[in-house]
């Protein structure tokens, strides 16, 4: 295998760890939101949507707890697959690099952070579907079809018609992502991509690679990328992809040429 192929390969790997930490993601939040969703059912709605979220953020604390702990430990397990992948003793490197700080949080932090604003989403959730008078089933229903993307989801387009003007959408500095799922997706697939980065980065600098080609790992267009690829082969004290959220750019290490004997 050349080394485009080791990287392109290893790109690819890397791409199913991060849809198997997202399916695993999907799994605890949605069993997550049903059992907030249940245990609610024991809250009276009162007319202040402010104060029913605190309330359900209370109930939920639990079940939100778990949930953290689960998607740290899966995030954990694919972020280290890497070092298998690439056949190499694991060096402590990894579990440095998800204990510390990436752009002033560590990952469990700022997991902590959006998983908590899930309860706000489930509760707003439950807003919609008490404006709608859904009940039992529909209620599950509704939760499964919204969770992921709330604020843009037919339940809050219709229950919006059906009563009193806008669902409050909460804004606490989320970025580009109206959800917390999103956000929580977001956090743990980006800390995995940095973490099989620098997992092979340190493999191959150890096996005496002298700098790296990237390469286009998608035909999505992308400045930032595009500008990588074209500055050639890069020293190995300069940053490896991911250049961005969902970089796929796949790198090609190089290595000198064995000495001919003579
Ligand atoms: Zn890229």
């Amino acid at each position: 295998m050349t080394e485009l192929e080791k990287g392109k390969n290893y790109t690819a790997r890397m791409m199913q760890a991060e849809r198997n930490v997202k399916s695993r993601i999907d799994d605890i939040l949605s069993d997550a939101a049903i059992k907030i969703a249940t245990q609610a059912r024991s809250l009276r709605f009162s007319s202040n949507e402010s104060l029913y979220r605190q309330a359900v953020a209370v109930l939920a604390k639990d079940v939100l707890e778990k949930a953290m702990d689960s998607i740290s430990e899966y995030v954990r397990e694919y972020s280290k697959a890497s070092i298998s992948i690439l056949g190499d003793k694991d060096t402590g490197a990894t579990t440095r690099l998800l204990n510390s700080e990436l752009f002033g949080k560590t990952f469990d932090e700022r997991n902590r952070k959006y998983v908590n604003y899930f309860a706000d989403d489930i509760a707003n959730i439950l807003i919609m579907c008490d404006r709608l008078k859904l009940k039992g089933n529909k209620i599950t229903e509704a939760i499964l079809a919204a969770y992921k993307s709330p604020y843009e989801s037919d339940l809050m387009s219709k229950s919006q018609k059906a009563k009193k003007g806008p669902v409050s959408v909460p804004s606490y500095g989320r970025g580009v992502y109206h959800s917390a799922y999103q956000n929580i997706v977001r956090n743990a697939q980006g800390v995995i991509s940095i973490a099989w980065s620098k997992e092979r980065k340190n493999k191959a600098k150890r096996d005496g690679s002298i700098g790296f080609f990237v390469h286009r790992g998608s035909s999505y267009p992308c400045d930032i990328c595009d500008a990588e690829v074209e500055a050639g082969l890069h020293e190995m004290d300069e940053e490896a992809p991911p250049y961005h959220v969902n970089c796929c750019c796949v790198v090609e290490y190089v290595y000198r040429k064995e000495e001919d004997d003579e």
